[in-house]
């Protein structure tokens, strides 16, 4: 009986957990197979103590609930948690939020495709700093929406390189990130920084702490 009370016990606080959708765990072996030597390469040096392996469900641009996974630092995992829960209870449309290392953590390819997502070991494009991605301390949101806008060596340099359409900020389109928009209310709120403020480059899909 004890046992059976148990197992029920345990189903019920499954349930909840699955029910509710949003998560946090240690990078596990499973994990870290995942991302080795891809956004976790060799050299990086953040502790994998440091990083959070979380669960998340988002509104998708089809409507549905979409489950997301995301790789972040352990200081900002609850903040994510509580921001990701918000937008979802608010319908806000994120259309997906996978690993990076589904795109062999290949930022580009990751922000081509409208991922959106943190932990990244990189340094920051055409520098030799490393980026606040590969702290994890940092989160990109409908990437190819919201582009990554800066001069490089005299040249206008435009990540993704396939956010044309996105660059005009004073055009009104669906998913586009400015002051008014829910993410920016809740990272800022949160006491994340947007990279759309910045002066010299703007970064519209960036959030950092
Ligand atoms: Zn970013």
């Amino acid at each position: 009986m004890k046992l059976i009370c148990a197992v029920l016990l345990l189903l019920a606080l499954c349930n909840v957990c699955f029910a509710e959708g949003f998560s946090s765990s240690a990078i596990d072996d499973e994990i870290f197979a995942r991302i080795k030597g891809k956004s976790y390469k060799d050299n990086c040096p953040v502790p994998l103590e440091d990083l959070r392996y979380l669960r998340v469900l988002h509104v998708g641009f089809d409507g549905q609930t979409h489950e997301g996974e995301m790789i972040c630092n352990t200081s900002i995992a609850e903040d994510l948690l509580d921001i990701f829960q918000k937008l979802y209870e608010a319908g806000y449309q994120i259309e997906k939020i996978r690993l990076v290392d589904e795109y062999d953590a290949d930022d580009e390819l990751s922000m081509r495709d409208n991922n959106s997502s943190c932990f990244n070991f990189r340094f920051i494009s055409h520098t030799t700093t490393i980026s606040k991605h590969g702290l994890g301390l940092a989160v990109d949101i409908n990437t190819l929406y919201n582009p990554y806008v800066k001069m490089v060596d005299g040249k206008f340099n435009l990540e993704p390189a396939t956010a044309g359409d996105y660059v005009d900020r004073s055009r009104d389109f669906p998913h586009k990130i400015d002051e008014n928009d829910l993410c920016y209310k809740l990272f800022t709120e949160h006491g994340f920084e947007w990279g759309g403020n910045w002066k010299s480059v703007k970064d519209y899909q960036h959030f950092e702490k």
